[in-house]
């Protein structure tokens, strides 16, 4: 028995060997796909832009160039915010920017990007590779014709930038702030008029007065926008972004056409770019918060507990309400949130234990 087993592998392996099997690996491998990808970020726009560049440097290297992707930043080929729908279109064949943006036409597919007090990178990694919400996000995709992959986080962001401090939630009741996504549907119950702001508009806006506060991203990406120049308080932690998962999408029918160890050199490439984004998040984001607080004499403040407290309850609040409107969001929820509670569990005894004990 075993030996027929490898009798038949063997010869298998000769054929496989001489090519004589099926001529299409050969085809496939000459074959030459000339694709286009487009962002949702500003040219140059540092660890973004700069990651997806990379991807694609590397996908061009691993095929010998015969898989080559042009990288367009937001609104070099298309407007920054309809980069969905040109993939979906197939207009080009791929796109990178953050699921959430996308929350008006899926508003489950905030759950890929960032829940406010929801799991951090580790966790989302965790649920997206081995907890079912890679398949459900490819599963709520599949009908705009588009492919999801994990591709990039920010780690923790920063609470935001205030002109006036923050002592109790009373403080926050009237105040114009830039904050997008559940984030801001939470800020709104709290007596906040969220605003819609791109990264372009918001320094000039946090300077004239157009708005109080803003969040942004973290200490590396406000420093450059200069935020420290227009309001002098900087909160944390980023409750409404504790792990934002950036994305990249494929357009179905691209995705389809290439040949099988293309698609593997993308999902391997884009894995390697979603551990490499968060490394540099993790590597810049101290010495900037450092230069922040000694040039610019930055006060940088935690959120007092009880803010925190209650701005996680109407946090809980907004979800059940969001779950109420639409069904797959209602789906997504429950599935997030019951990875997220053995999450939470394996959490407390293992990075939250941990943390606790070096603070002994
Ligand atoms: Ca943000």
């Amino acid at each position: 028995m075993k030996r027929r087993d490898f009798i038949k592998k063997a010869a298998g392996g000769a054929l496989l060997a001489a090519g004589a099997t099926t001529a299409a690996p050969a085809i496939a491998a000459s074959k030459r796909f000339n694709w286009k990808l487009v962002t949702t970020w500003p040219p140059n726009f540092p660890i973004f832009q700069e990651g997806v560049e990379k991807f694609a440097k590397d996908i061009e290297t691993m095929s010998n160039r015969r898989l080559r992707i042009s990288v367009f930043a937001g609104g070099e080929l298309v407007p920054a915010l309809q980069t969905f729908d040109a993939v979906s279109q197939g207009t080009v064949q791929m796109g990178h920017g953050a699921a959430y943006y996308w929350a008006g036409k899926v508003p489950a597919a905030q759950f890929f990007t960032a829940v406010p007090f929801g799991m951090n990178a580790q966790g989302m990694n965790a649920w997206l590779y081995k907890g079912g919400g890679l398949n459900l996000w490819r599963e709520i995709y599949k009908p705009f014709n588009l492919v999801p992959f994990p591709m990039g986080n920010t780690g923790v962001q920063m609470g935001g930038w205030f002109r006036k401090k923050i002592n109790s939630i009373a403080d926050l009741k009237g105040l114009k702030m830039r904050i997008p996504g559940l984030g801001g549907k939470v800020m709104a119950k709290a007596g906040v008029n969220p605003v819609l702001l791109s990264g372009g508009e918001i320094y000039t806006a946090l300077e004239r007065g157009t708005i109080d506060a803003t969040e942004w991203v973290g200490p590396f990406h406000d420093q450059r926008l200069g935020l420290y120049r227009a309001a002098k308080h900087y909160y944390y932690p980023g409750w409404h972004e504790p792990g934002p998962v950036l994305e990249l999408t494929c357009n179905l029918q691209a995705w389809n056409e290439l040949p099988k160890e293309y698609q593997i050199m993308i999902e391997t490439a884009a894995a390697a770019a979603n551990a490499w984004m968060l490394a540099e998040f993790e590597a810049r984001n101290l010495e900037s918060l450092q230069e922040l607080k000694q040039k610019y004499k930055v006060e940088v403040l935690e959120f007092p507990p009880d803010v925190i407290r209650e701005l996680k309850r109407l946090t809980d609040e907004t979800l059940e309400e969001e779950a109420g409107k639409d069904q797959t969001f209602r789906q997504v929820y429950q599935a997030y949130k019951s990875f997220r509670e053995t999450n939470d569990a394996w959490n407390d005894i293992s990075e939250a234990a941990y943390a606790k004990a070096l603070k002994l």
